[in-house]
């Protein structure tokens, strides 16, 4: 009897019955065969409600449970099943496990909480799983807290965004909570259709308390929001904005390349000419002009003089991005005067990419003015996205989506996983 509660306490074990324990010599484990307490037999995997017997399912069944020491440890038990009322013949639910698990939920909440923390190997060889049964376990935990608990609870001011993965083959929409600064809903896809699942999920309801939306300036992101969020101001997100403005900016970096190259324009007839000194140096510095000044290295610097001593047009090109950061930068009523001084700046510099970014910026003027205003968004959807990806690369040998979903929801959201055994 004594042995029987010192091994329900290791295996954290609660409303079951340790019927042994024996040393499985095959598979190098300890196997506690256990039952549940007669008030938790009978009743639905689903629901758990007490549901009449219908068989014996497939016998005797083992769950990997947390290792003792070195050693693994299955618990083994009998897996009949009942007939629930709702969810018709279904295995009995066990106390130990998640329904349709393989692992116990102790097992399973120790990997989710591994997985958002540490890496891939880490996980696999210290649990001694495929990564794909870790794709499962981090779907099942994840499931397991949005039936707890309303993610979408209490939003206000939201971001929206997509991201690609699976070298742009897949598509993901994510949003983010301003406030909390945290995930709080992901799905796939990129249309209007993926992202009414969202507002039908919010509801309409929650969806008019919305006060605030952020997000690139996609069509049919501002269309779905005008009609499913009625009261909320839609808001540029500044990042998308210098996104632009770099795109602006490497049109003309190409341009200035192929000039040096010996071309007339991108558009001309290519003279095949070689890679020359200075087209091999305006290549070079890709980066230089595309990142922020404060992140150059000393070679970078450099490149940058260079580039403003001997091509003035591409150096005015990639003021002109700078310029457009600046506004986003100081924001509020300060920022809105900059980018009226930039959007003249734009119209007058001859460049095209840029005559044509300034008309687009003018078309999104009150959005962009909503974040000179608020400051949503620096960085939250940027951040967000940055440590969606890498999850993206990670969640590689997982099967489908959903385990990708439910890894960055565990991994973002307000509800991370829990170590097995503590509050
Ligand atoms: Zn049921």
């Amino acid at each position: 009897m004594q042995n029987r509660s010192v091994w329900e306490r290791a295996c954290g074990l609660t409303r079951t019955v340790v019927e042994g324990v024996a040393f499985d010599d095959e598979a190098q484990a300890i196997v506690v065969s256990a039952r549940p307490v007669a008030r938790a037999r009978n009743r639905c995997g689903h629901c758990g409600r007490r549901s009449p017997g219908y068989d014996g399912g497939a016998g005797r069944r083992r769950w990997r449970a947390l290792d003792l020491g070195t050693t693994k440890v299955f618990i083994e038990a009998p897996a009949p099943r009942v007939r629930c009322h709702e969810h018709g013949v279904t295995v009995a639910a066990v106390p130990w496990a998640r329904h349709d698990a393989g692992h116990t939920r102790d097992f399973d909440d120790l990997a989710a909480w591994l997985a958002v923390r540490t890496s891939k190997s880490a996980v696999m060889e210290l649990l001694r799983v495929a990564w794909r049964t870790v794709g499962s376990i981090v779907t099942r935990v994840n499931a397991d807290i949005d039936a707890t608990v309303d993610r979408l609870d209490g939003l206000r001011r939201i971001g929206i965004d997509e991201i690609s993965y699976k070298r742009g083959h897949r598509y993901l929409i994510v949003v983010v909570d301003h406030d909390t600064g945290r995930l709080v809903w992901a799905g796939p896809g990129r249309n209007d259709t993926a992202l009414n699942v969202f507002f039908d999920e919010l509801g309409p309801e929650r969806s008019a308390l919305l006060t605030h939306v952020s997000a690139d300036m996609a069509d049919w992101i501002a269309r779905v929001v005008a009609q499913r969020a009625p009261n909320a101001v839609r808001s540029a997100d500044p990042f998308h904005v210098v996104a632009w403005a770099i795109e602006a900016l490497d049109i003309e970096r190409r341009r200035a390349w192929n000039t040096a190259k010996g071309r007339r324009s991108t558009r001309g007839l290519a003279r095949q000419g070689r890679s020359t000194g200075d087209a091999q140096r305006i290549s070079h510095a890709r980066y230089a002009l595309w990142k922020n000044p404060d992140d150059l290295t000393g070679r970078q610097r450099h490149q940058l003089d260079w580039i403003a001593k001997t091509s003035p047009r591409l150096w005015r090109a990639y003021l002109l991005k700078e310029g457009l950061r600046y506004v986003f930068a100081v924001k509020g009523d300060e920022g809105k005067q900059a980018l009226d001084r930039w959007t003249s700046w734009a119209r007058r510099s001859r460049m095209p990419a840029f005559v044509q970014l300034q008309r687009r910026i003018a078309a999104h003027r009150d959005a962009i003015d909503v974040a000179l205003d608020t400051g949503l968004s620096q960085g939250l959807i940027e951040s967000t996205n940055t440590k969606i990806r890498l999850l993206t690369r990670i969640a590689f040998g997982f099967h489908g989506y959903q385990p990708l979903v439910a890894l960055a929801m565990l991994a973002l959201g307000a509800h991370p996983p829990r170590l097995p055994g503590r509050i």
